[in-house]
């Protein structure tokens, strides 16, 4: 169940600071606090989501369209045209990466590669 507590929620509601990229009226994007890459922005619905699945299920067409718009908006803003990585954690236990906010985003990772990026890539390789 969406718990309105977690801090992507704070953010959408501005009870707490991000360094906020693009926003419309259904979605909005701001910097990962622990980049993985150079550029590293999460995009998140307004609406109380829980993970991309219901995000699918559930989202009214104009709150999909105004998602995909801050996408691209991001992207833009970022001066990401091609070159790029985006995924969606669901779940404690996903075989990657676990969620650790329950409030549906997509990462958005562009730039160049950092030391935490490279090591997380060797982190994964390793757990082979
Ligand atoms: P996930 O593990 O897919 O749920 O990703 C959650 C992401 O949110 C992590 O990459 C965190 O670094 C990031 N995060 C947590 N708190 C904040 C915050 N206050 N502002 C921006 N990003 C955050």
């Amino acid at each position: 169940m969406y718990d309105s507590n977690n801090v992507f929620a704070k953010i959408i509601r501005g009870e707490i600071p991000s360094k906020k990229v693009y926003e419309n009226e259904y979605a909005l994007s701001f910097y990962d606090v622990n980049p993985m890459c150079e550029k590293h922005v999460l995009i998140v619905p307004r609406g109380e989501y829980e993970n991309i699945l219901d995000f699918a299920k559930r989202a009214s067409a104009d709150e999909q369209a105004g998602f995909w718009d801050c996408f691209v908006k991001t992207a833009a803003a970022l001066g990401v045209d091609g070159e790029f990585n985006v995924f969606a954690n669901a779940g404690l236990s996903a075989p990657l990466f676990n969620q650790s906010v329950f409030h549906f985003h997509l990462h958005l990772i562009a730039g160049e590669k950092t030391p935490t990026c490279i090591n997380l890539m060797k982190e994964m390789l390793c757990e082979k």
